[in-house]
């Protein structure tokens, strides 16, 4: 699929829309899901034009992956969740009901999380 530049989490990165940014570097944006699922709901993304996890576990150069993985256990750190635990999830695609094309990771905590895919979380 190729990259929409007008897709939200763009329009973000470009100042667009408002976001409630938690974490800032060279190569990645975190900022609060504006529907938290979990008390502790941060989307973690690439600064750069990557659809989805597998364009960019392809495609993103080592410091862009680095920096993204690094940043996901800072946040969790800074949120104050590291010790208790906290869950790391990306939606890839269709069949993970993947919703915003390009790539973000949510960083869930601040209470207990329960099974990893319970039957309601299951999409019809
Ligand atoms: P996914 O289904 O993995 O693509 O998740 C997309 C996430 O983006 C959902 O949890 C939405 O609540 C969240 N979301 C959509 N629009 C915004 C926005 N403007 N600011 C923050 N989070 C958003």
């Amino acid at each position: 699929m190729a990259y929409d530049p007008n897709n939200i989490f763009a329009r973000i990165l470009r100042g667009e829309i408002p976001n409630t940014t938690v974490y800032e570097d060279e190569h990645v944006l975190a900022f609060r899901d504006i529907n938290p699922l979990t008390p502790t709901h941060v989307l973690v993304i690439p600064k750069g034009p990557y659809v989805d996890y597998d364009q960019f576990a392809a495609e993103a150069s080592d410091a862009e992956i680095a920096a993204l993985v690094r940043a996901v256990g800072k946040i969790a750190r800074a949120e104050g969740v590291a010790e208790a635990g906290y869950r790391v999830l990306t939606n890839c695609g269709a069949d993970a009901h993947q919703e915003v094309p390009h790539f973000h990771v949510h960083l869930f905590g601040g209470e207990r999380l329960g099974h990893m895919l319970p039957k309601q979380m299951k999409a019809k």
